[in-house]
């Protein structure tokens, strides 16, 4: 007998696995109305407070007026609407490559992008702990996939070893997150770079967490690290830091005309609604603008004062390196305790659990904005430290 859905979601809930949505009735801010209760938002990805910037409403009403709220279909269909291509030419600016190609989502990025370069004959290697999109655009596209350990180099390399003796003919792509998603630490970059140079593959980097945050005017971690000409597929998101939504590639000509006439997410799917197009270039302007480099400080200061105020969580080797701190609990039922004791105090921190990581590693996930004043963060402080005394 199949499995019933109630008893599947039954055993969900007896493992603290099941999810559910809550309605939040207001904007994605520093204080939110989360099923009629109000509370400090620590867990959303706006890091710079961009979903609500007057320039970027403003922008996206100019389109609606000029454009109107629908794309009407597929952009190689019904030809591509000027926002979009302003979108474009701006994030190729902004990333310092020929060209760029948006998607409606990061998702559809990494599903569309993965599918594009590699079929099965081809190799694609991942960090163990890349997002669940480009796993699952990896395992899309047939090629053949292997896994290192987290920013493990030795295992990267023999990977790499192993493509070339058994697929010499192949396009070996290795991928990875330039800031984890769920840990906030950095790729190995440059070791990265090393490799793949090495054995000839190419290097997708997703800057999901990184672009906005990280690097001058926010480009991301390969410019801050001085290797962003060594990346050859730039991928990202607009929903993160820069406040909107939607995915990008940016890259060589050549890769984006392939990307144009082979991504699947991108040849099947309706454009973007051309306010959100309008809305994600305004997004890239204001990074390039002397309020981007002021509201970035404001996060590094808010991330310093949090660090200070939290000494255990960056003992050792650990640094605060993104706007993603996450505090390792274990269990996914003690996960969900503890992000219900912030609740009760005022605090919005998800817990993340299995599948988004790994069994006995659930945690929550704080997530810092330059929006959040100094006396938000000392009393979500004062709560962590609270919990973790017992
Ligand atoms: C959020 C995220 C995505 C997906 O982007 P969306 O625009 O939310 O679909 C892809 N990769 C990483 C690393 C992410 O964190």
């Amino acid at each position: 007998m199949p499995q019933t859905i109630a008893s599947e979601l039954a055993e969900l809930r007896a493992r603290s696995l099941l999810r559910s949505l809550r309605e939040m009735d207001s904007p994605q801010q520093p204080t939110v109305e989360l099923a009629g209760k109000k509370l400090i938002n620590f867990s959303s990805n706006d890091y710079l407070g961009l979903a609500t910037e007057p320039a970027l409403r403003e922008a996206a009403k100019a389109a609606i007026d000029q454009y109107g709220v629908g794309a009407g279909a597929s952009r190689l269909v019904c030809g591509t609407l000027s926002p979009h291509v302003r979108l474009e030419e701006k994030l190729a600016e902004f990333k310092r490559t020929e060209a760029a190609l948006t998607f409606s989502s990061g998702y559809a990025t990494a599903l569309g992008t993965l599918g594009a370069l590699c079929q099965k004959d081809d190799v694609i290697i991942l960090d163990k702990l890349a997002h669940a999109s480009l796993i699952d655009g990896a395992r899309l596209s047939g090629a053949h996939v292997r896994v290192f350990p987290h920013n493990h180099m030795g295992k990267l390399e023999s990977h790499l070893a192993w493509a070339r003796d058994n697929f010499p003919e192949a396009r070996v792509v290795v991928v990875t997150e330039a800031v984890f998603s769920m840990d906030g630490d950095w790729a190995l970059l440059a070791e990265i770079v090393e490799l793949k140079l090495r054995f000839g593959a190419l290097l997708l980097l997703d800057e999901a967490h990184a672009v906005g945050v990280i690097g001058a005017h926010g480009r991301g971690l390969a410019e801050q690290l001085g290797l962003a000409g060594a990346v050859d597929i730039h991928m990202g998101t607009l929903s993160k830091a820069l406040g909107v939504s939607g995915g990008y590639v940016c890259g060589g000509r050549r890769l984006i005309e392939l990307l144009v006439n082979r991504a699947r997410s991108f040849i099947y799917s309706t454009a973007p609604s051309p306010a959100v197009a309008a809305a994600g270039c305004a997004a890239v302007e204001w990074m390039l603008s002397a309020a981007g480099e002021k509201r970035r400080q404001q996060l590094r200061q808010n991330l310093a004062q949090f660090a200070s105020e939290m000494p255990p969580l960056f003992s050792g080797e650990r640094k605060v390196q993104s706007a993603i701190v996450p505090v390792i609990v274990g269990k996914a039922e003690a996960a969900l305790e503890a992000a219900q004791l912030l609740a009760d105090k005022g605090f919005l921190v998800p817990a993340i659990r299995f599948p988004t990581v790994a069994r006995d590693a659930a945690r929550l996930r704080v997530t810092l904005s330059a929006r959040h004043t100094p006396r938000q963060i000392s009393g979500l402080c004062a709560v962590l430290r609270n919990i973790a005394a017992g």
